[in-house]
């Protein structure tokens, strides 16, 4: 017998914050619509699409994160991943890198680009960073009536969002403080130095928990009889019957199994690589899929907290892991100061730059700035006809390219991460560090919305792929603008909005 239903009202491809933000939705708003939910790689915690940083042991965090490193990821605690450090190509924990085709001679391409395949996607791995977009970063065609601040709390409560975890950290006032003073003068409020908003709480023993799919997903998705969740399950192709987006093939990774599901709609959610991908696979090939491929550059830079009392407060880890001595401060992103600033206590930096001071837990903090892409419709994937990945689908390959304005906004973040640096501390290093292209994990713009199907993007303002009914896609391939800020929560407040729509059609 078969693993799969026959037929289902809407199936989605891929269980990371976008897709679980569509089946919360739907289980809100459309109660009796059965839901279909397929993921490629396995289940690695629970409840399933939990955050691995909120398993407290830590060999059994190891092995969701090797479980989660793709189609040859090891079912062993041997560590394949690392921490990405000057040109290595090398996975973080959780994410696996394209094999090839990552970069073309005389192109900067994407050395790192990585993917996660577990229940949860990459939000099982993530920091959970979710600050709002501003200024150029906001999607103008939402923005008219405050669309898109309602979209956007709508994905906070979600992912739920708050601001204070970090509030009891010794050192996090004193690092917001001495950033306010280096950048605030003519900022308006919302983009002033902040908090960071995170996608974590802290449970009643003290201990944070990381938002992941699972906060996403809720009680009403989990509780809800119609949804079912199918792991190790690919799917190869969407069905399109005249027009219409008709159901998907799918393969069971355990068993071999193939099958078709029918459904009413379908919902791609599969990251910004794997879902022009799967798109391209099914002979749905719009001009724009694929391109104005965007990844944000990153800058990076450490410093040693200047005049510390090193005994102030407490800041150890607790059973995550994770020390709270400086919290994450935010330094927003405007069209004036073109970076999105990211300020954290070291071993929640994506990269680890110095060893701790024990003398003074926690005075070392690491900055990042992250950059807005110069678009170019030239920075593309392409998919191989006969050349085929891990999974047996398409071979992407990537084309990137470093424009001049690029290479001088980088420049200039170069300069300015400097400076709030020593608005800090005292610098470790003389000179920042800009990380392998494609180390943000922020890719964008792939299946990009527009207002129009114009060949400048792949779908409308709700996710709806041009000329295939009943398609949706889902995720930061969606986003059409050039953000600096960490992209999931824009991700997720477009897949309400797709979500809605479809939850409209089917209450017809
Ligand atoms: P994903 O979470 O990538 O999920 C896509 C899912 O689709 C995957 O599980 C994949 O296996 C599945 N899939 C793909 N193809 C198929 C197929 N053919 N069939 C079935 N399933 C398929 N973002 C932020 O905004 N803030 C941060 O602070 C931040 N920090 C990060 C730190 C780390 C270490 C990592 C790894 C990522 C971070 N990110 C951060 C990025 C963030 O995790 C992603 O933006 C987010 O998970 C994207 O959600 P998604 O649902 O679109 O895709």
């Amino acid at each position: 017998m078969s693993r799969y239903t026959e037929a289902v009202d809407v199936a989605i491809v891929g269980s990371g914050p976008a897709g679980a933000a569509y089946a919360r939705i739907l289980s809100e708003r459309s109660p009796g619509a059965t839901i279909a939910l397929f993921e490629v790689g396995p289940t690695v915690t629970s409840p399933p699409g939990a955050h691995v940083k909120n398993i407290a042991d830590p060999a059994g965090r190891a092995h969701a994160q090797t479980r989660s490193e793709g189609p040859h990821a090891k079912d062993s605690e041997d560590r394949v991943g690392g921490i990405v450090k000057t040109s290595q190509r090398r996975a973080r924990p959780g994410t696996f890198l394209l094999e090839s085709g990552y970069q073309v001679e005389g192109e900067e391409g994407l050395p790192v680009a990585a993917m996660s395949s577990n229940v949860g996607g990459m939000a099982a791995h993530w920091t959970g960073a979710c600050p709002r977009p501003n200024d150029s970063e906001r999607i103008a065609l939402l923005d008219s009536d405050g669309t898109f601040d309602e979209l956007l709390a709508e994905g906070e409560r979600l992912l739920g969002v708050t601001t204070d975890a970090f509030d009891s950290s010794p050192y996090a006032e004193l690092v917001r403080d001495r950033l306010a003073a280096a950048e605030d003068a003519g900022r308006i409020a919302s983009t002033r130095v902040q908090r960071m908003p995170l996608a974590v709480h802290r449970r009643e023993d003290g201990n944070l928990v990381w938002s992941g799919s699972d906060v996403v997903f809720g009680d009403v998705t989990r509780d809800n009889p119609q949804f079912t969740l199918f792991d190790e399950s690919l799917v190869t192709r969407v069905l399109v019957e005249d027009g219409r987006a008709a159901g998907v093939a799918v393969t069971d990774r355990r068993t071999g199994e193939r099958a078709e599901v029918r459904a009413r709609f379908v919902v791609v959610a599969a990251d910004a690589l794997r879902t022009p991908q799967l798109l391209w696979a099914s002979g749905i090939r719009p001009e724009a899929l694929g391109r104005y491929l965007n990844d944000q550059a990153q800058i990076v830079f450490a410093v040693r907290i200047r005049d510390l009392e090193p005994t102030a407060g407490d800041g150890s880890p607790g059973s995550t892991g994770l020390s709270e001595y400086s919290g994450v401060t935010w330094v927003p992103f405007t069209d004036d100061m073109p970076f999105h600033g990211q300020v954290m206590q070291l071993d929640a930096s994506p990269v680890k730059l110095a060893d701790d001071d024990p003398a003074a837990p926690g005075s070392i903090v690491g900055l990042g700035l992250f950059c807005a892409k110069d678009l170019q419709a030239s920075d593309r994937l392409e998919f191989s006809d006969t050349e085929t990945d891990g999974y047996g689908m398409p071979a992407p390959t990537v084309h990137y390219t470093l424009t001049e304005r690029d290479e001088a906004v980088i420049a200039r973040g170069k300069e300015e991460i400097v400076r709030l640096g020593r608005a800090i501390g005292e610098p470790l290093d003389d000179r920042p560090f800009v990380m392998p292209l494609g180390a943000s994990l922020h890719y964008q713009g792939t299946t990009r919305l527009g207002a129009a199907d114009d060949g400048m993007s792949v779908c409308s303002t709700e996710g709806e792929v041009w000329g295939v009914d009943g398609l949706f896609v889902a995720g930061n391939g969606v986003i059409p603008t050039a953000t600096a800020c960490n992209p999931t929560l824009t991700g997720v407040a477009l897949a309400v909005n797709g979500a809605r729509a479809i939850a409209a059609r089917l209450a017809d």
